[in-house]
């Protein structure tokens, strides 16, 4: 039932900038090196992803935005073991029950590509030859369309153009391996520009701006007690020369990007009381678990992460933050 299926959709894709996540995950997933992201009205008219990856084949099209259709699963057993960021094969799916979505695909050897456009889950007609470069650029046009309420809501706050940029600068801080553009439709200048670099200290840089060198400390924390929580943390931590109003926290757990607000509040505390001026800081942290310790599967929306040991794995944390703080500023 439409019905049904538009509210499921509207749950998995709350705003324009969860419909920008999943996009670029799965332009991630399918191994690109290169995605840039273009956005009118705030994403409600216009979100284009394209990327250079691997492609959709072409006997995938039909039953590519049909609901639980993923390509990142064998076997039940995977869910236990989840490496790809992408898994319940609804992302795609449940934009084309809240909007208009056109694929543009080639998959590698092929001499033309496919364009096909979806609507409440299957095409609309069959795919069309067309040229392509290598890789997927997907449209996802009038978001929202038939949701009113929602389409109202958004269309009053100003501000989902930058969730979508600081989106975007997210990726492009971890994925230092890809370039990322992000920019909207008509202008020339991108708001997020990043090449490739081989150091995570350039790329904070490029696309935070900060100081490196006189304002970050790189800090690393391995848990290895087997009683505990087993994970590694590496990232980078404002010290006690940046000044900030408010916290950016960028958190990658196993490569996905997640929130963490009961691990953000603890380091603000860190912060707040080591720090004289108590500036709000800047975090950059990937930790890697086993898979198992995760639960990817919490929330629809894939936002905040809940994990095994989370208590102890945050007072590491806040220690060793604490011990860099005190031992690079006093
Ligand atoms: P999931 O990512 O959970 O598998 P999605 O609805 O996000 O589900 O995507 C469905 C499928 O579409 C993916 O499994 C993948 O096979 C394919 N796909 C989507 N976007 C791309 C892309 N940019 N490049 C290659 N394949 C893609
Ligand atoms: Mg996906």
């Amino acid at each position: 039932d439409s019905v049904v299926n538009r509210i499921a959709a509207g749950e998995v894709i709350q705003r324009p900038v969860s419909a920008v996540k999943e996009l670029v995950e799965n332009s991630l997933d399918a191994g690109s090196t290169s995605i840039s992201v273009v956005v009118k009205d705030g994403g409600l008219k216009l979100i284009q992803v394209s990327d250079n990856g691997h492609g959709i084949r072409y006997e995938d099209l039909p039953i590519l935005c049909e609901r639980h259709t993923t390509s990142k699963l064998s076997a039940y057993e995977d869910l236990q073991t989840i490496k790809s960021m992408g898994f319940r094969g609804e992302a795609l799916a449940s934009m084309t029950y809240v909007a208009h979505v056109t694929v543009t695909t080639i998959t590698e050897g092929q001499l033309h590509g496919y364009r096909v456009s979806y609507r409440d889950g299957v095409m609309e007609q069959e795919p069309k030859p067309c040229a392509a470069v290598k890789g997927t650029q997907i449209m996802v046009e009038n978001l929202f369309y038939n949701m009113i309420a929602r389409r109202k809501t958004l269309q009053n706050s100003s501000d989902d153009y930058a969730k979508i940029v600081d989106l975007i600068s997210r990726f492009a801080l971890h994925n230092s391996n890809v370039s990322f553009s992000c920019r909207k439709h008509g202008a020339n200048r991108a708001d997020v520009h990043s090449v490739t670099t081989s150091s995570k200290l350039d790329a904070i840089k490029n696309i935070y701006g900060i100081s490196v060198a006189r304002d970050l400390m790189e800090i690393t924390v391995s848990d290895d007690n087997p009683s505990q929580s087993i994970f590694k943390m590496n990232g980078y931590i404002s010290n006690a020369n940046y000044t900030a109003k408010k916290t950016i926290m960028v958190l990658f757990i196993n490569d996905r990007l997640v929130e963490c607000s009961a691990l953000k509040r603890a380091i603000e505390v860190v912060y707040s009381a080591t720090l004289p001026k108590a500036s709000k800081p800047f975090l950059y942290m990937s930790i890697e678990f086993p898979p198992e310790h995760v639960d990817v599967n919490i929330h629809p929306t894939k936002r905040e992460v809940s994990l095994l040991n989370q208590e102890s794995l945050i007072e590491t944390i806040q220690t060793a933050v604490e011990y860099k703080l005190i031992n690079n500023n006093t």
